[in-house]
């Protein structure tokens, strides 16, 4: 429904702003509220004639009234929003304008509403990748290719074709979001005809359609530092989609997920293995080899009487820390192994043995435990 606020206001379309001034005012007098009380007809179009001076004093609204007509201001505006106030409130004198006055009482119930044109950054981008982790123990460098939204070349991110200044957006008036009124209930939705920036362009750029930014693909190398862990993150500032005209760039987050490693466990900055040792070994005591991630040979010294659990520690043999010099340790525990697939000789032997045990000195475990368990049925 659209109106003529030129007719309402009865001024030619060339009026100056001191005879729209003048028309408002003589009309302003004549429909007052307090002049008319109970005058249903004329509370109507008093709040037209003050629809109308508010676009018309206004020049930017009044350009984007010329051009789109009231349906700009009306859709959403103070227009969808009269409803809910009809008779919920007594004019006063005193005042510049319906809309005003309109929204010092929206003001009240929701905070004020101020132009606030929003910059639109790009999002944030999540990139997952993994790695060994021997990679994770030397640090690393990754080739990561996305796809995503990036600066348009053709405009430079501005969306205009010969780089000219936006406009106020005659939809939401430049404040980036539109007012509906339910009741009592207000909605605000971001403005449809420009996305919440509140303004607009004259000449949209034609490969980004105004947007100053395309579908793209990237392709970056990611240095892993040393030590990295599962779920840490590695942040690349700027490298996210780009921002809405112009906006900010979001940012690159590399996540990085350590592949399981076929001898090593990691915990926190340590590494954990269980070496097999055979029991003769375990029993008569020994020395074993075991590679750090380093490759570098560490050598543990076996003490006889060891038992399976036993854990040896080698300090800053472990996973490195991030940015530090330190390293963790290395741990090696002892799983005694009992030898299988003997000889009828090596079977002998053991018989024999097991003739000369005395488990109370040679088993101090499995004679106490068998020792207890006797004592719980007795
Ligand atoms: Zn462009
Ligand atoms: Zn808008």
């Amino acid at each position: 429904m659209a109106k003529d606020y030129y007719a309402i206001l009865g001024v030619s379309r060339g009026a100056s702003q001191d005879e729209i001034k003048k028309a408002y005012r003589k009309l302003a007098v004549q429909y007052h509220p307090d002049k008319n009380p109970g005058n249903k007809q004329a509370e109507e179009k008093f709040k037209e004639i003050n629809e109308a001076y508010d676009v018309l004093k206004d020049e930017q609204k009044r350009a984007a009234y010329d051009r789109y007509g009231s349906d700009a201001f009306q859709g959403g505006g103070f227009g969808g929003q009269q409803g809910g106030f009809n008779g919920g409130f007594n004019f006063t004198s005193g005042f510049s304008g319906f809309s005003d006055i309109f929204e010092d009482i929206m003001g009240n119930f929701t905070g004020g509403r101020q132009a606030r044109p929003q910059k639109q950054p790009g999002s944030d981008i999540r990139y997952d990748v993994s790695i060994t982790l021997e990679e994770a123990f030397h640090g690393t460098k990754k080739n990561v290719s996305y796809t995503t939204f990036v600066r348009c070349s053709s405009c430079g991110g501005s969306g205009s074709e010969g780089n000219k200044k936006p406009t106020v957006c005659p939809t939401c008036r430049g404040m980036g979001s539109m007012r509906f009124n339910q009741g009592f209930v207000t909605i605000e939705r971001t403005c449809a005809t420009c996305g919440g920036v509140g303004s607009v362009l004259s000449d949209p750029c034609k490969k980004c359609s105004g947007s100053g930014r395309v579908k793209g693909t990237k392709n970056l190398e990611v240095t892993i530092p040393a030590g990295v862990a599962t779920g840490n993150r590695i942040r690349i500032g700027g490298e996210g989609e780009a921002g809405f005209k112009g906006a900010e760039s979001g940012d690159l987050y590399v996540f990085v997920n350590v592949l399981p490693h076929k001898i090593f466990v990691r915990r926190d900055n340590d590494l954990y293995c269980r070496a097999p040792i055979s029991m003769i070994k375990a029993a008569l005591g020994d020395e074993i080899e075991v590679p750090d991630l380093d490759g570098k040979k560490c050598t543990i010294k076996i003490p006889h009487g060891t038992q399976s659990g036993a854990q040896f520690r080698l300090k800053g043999n472990g996973m490195p820390v991030v940015n530090s010099s330190r390293r963790g340790d290395l741990i090696v525990e002892a799983v005694v192994e009992t030898p299988v697939s003997l000889t009828k000789r090596q079977k002998e032997l053991l018989e024999e043995f097991g003739k000369e045990e005395d488990e109370k000195t040679n088993s101090p475990q499995s004679f106490e435990f068998f020792k207890k368990l006797k004592s719980l049925f007795d």
